[in-house]
């Protein structure tokens, strides 16, 4: 399976006025062509932030301090590019729905009126009729009825809706890589399960590499080939999904399974992890994990663990572990 995308010791702050939020600190992860990658973790571990870097769409006060991006196909580091350069490549290989996106839709202008932005703002001259048949056949993959979704205001439609017709324009460029930050929350539970099974039938149906956010490991769990588990701004376990599940190695991972088999399995079993998520503006030293690990160690309050390789494609960033190896017991 090829690379398409490697970030490498990716580290990302905000700047505000009590200090420096270090939101993502030293990850490094591969994205393999035609897959499924879900981005788990609680509110406020980084997630976003890592998407927006890789993008290059942090806010105004966002930096990245270091790292790389290596995508493959243009055979650049995304963070060297040029703004200019990276037009070219936005949208038309990768293309982002952010977090809320839903209400970046224009209240005053009709969804076609979005598509033909989007066009514009890449520079691309399609005819209207080219414009109406290209947004018409991403609505109707989207399951929507192009006759009314297109001449619709985004109020006229529903949040599922909109979440379908964000999806339809993300891939109105036919993008290598679809990148989706949190595309399901902010839906009832129905609506959430049909855009599942959207993106699902968008795997099959098309050659696109999907990246999805979500602090739901259970649509993670539907959805993905491999989960990215993130705790406190860095990336503690990477794994192929069926593993993840039946052998769940950083005790953070652990925790998150056993929390979301309380909705299937023996409530006797569930335990909620106990203590706080941590502050990133003075983050814990060491594993930022360790205030909150039944197994810290004195390492863990001193050296920050690496990501380290076990077998099965499986990598964990935890001093429980030896590179290549099992458990250090
Ligand atoms: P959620 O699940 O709530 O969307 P997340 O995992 O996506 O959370 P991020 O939005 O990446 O988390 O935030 C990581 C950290 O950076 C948090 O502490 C957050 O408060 C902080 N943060 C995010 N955006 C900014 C910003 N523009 N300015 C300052 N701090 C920010
Ligand atoms: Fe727990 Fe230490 Fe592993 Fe961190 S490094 S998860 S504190 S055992
Ligand atoms: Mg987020």
């Amino acid at each position: 399976m090829n690379c398409l995308l490697e970030v490498s010791s990716l580290k990302a702050v905000y700047l505000v006025r009590e200090g420096t939020i270090k939101a993502t600190e030293d990850v490094s992860f591969e994205i393999f062509e035609n897959t499924v990658t879900a981005i788990v973790g609680e509110s406020a571990s980084g997630k976003s932030t890592i998407i927006e870097a890789i993008t290059r769409t942090l806010p105004p006060n966002g930096r990245i301090l270091s790292g790389k991006v290596f995508y493959r196909t243009v055979g650049f580091d995304l963070l060297e590019m040029k703004e200019d350069e990276l037009r070219k490549i936005r949208w038309k290989k990768i293309a982002l729905v952010p977090q809320a996106a839903q209400q970046s839709l224009n209240p005053t202008m009709k969804i076609i009126d979005h598509f033909r932005d989007t066009i514009e703002a890449y520079g691309i001259n399609w005819s209207k009729d080219e414009l109406i048949n290209k947004a018409s056949e991403k609505i109707k993959m989207v399951r929507l009825n192009p006759e009314t979704v297109l001449y619709a205001y985004p109020m006229q439609l529903s949040g599922g809706m909109k979440q379908r017709v964000l999806i339809a324009l993300a891939l109105l460029l036919e993008p290598e890589i679809l990148i989706l930050d949190e595309p399901t929350s902010a839906l009832d539970v129905l609506t959430q399960a049909h855009i599942v099974q959207l993106l699902k039938e968008l795997k099959t149906q098309m050659n696109i590499t999907l990246i999805f956010v979500t602090h739901d490991i259970a649509v993670a769990a539907e959805l993905a080939d491999n989960i990215f588990v993130i705790y406190g701004g860095c990336l503690v376990e990477s794994s192929p999904t069926e593993k993840i599940f039946k052998e769940p190695k950083h005790p953070y991972t652990q925790g998150l399974i056993n929390s979301i088999m309380a909705i299937n399995a023996d409530m006797s079993k569930v335990r909620a992890i106990p203590g706080d998520p941590p502050s990133l503006l003075n983050p814990p030293s060491g594993c930022r994990f360790h205030p909150r690990c039944e197994y810290a160690m004195e390492i863990c309050k001193k050296e920050r663990p690496q990501l380290i390789k076990l077998p099965d494609n499986v990598k964990v960033a935890c001093h429980l572990y030896k590179e290549g190896g099992c458990k250090d017991e």
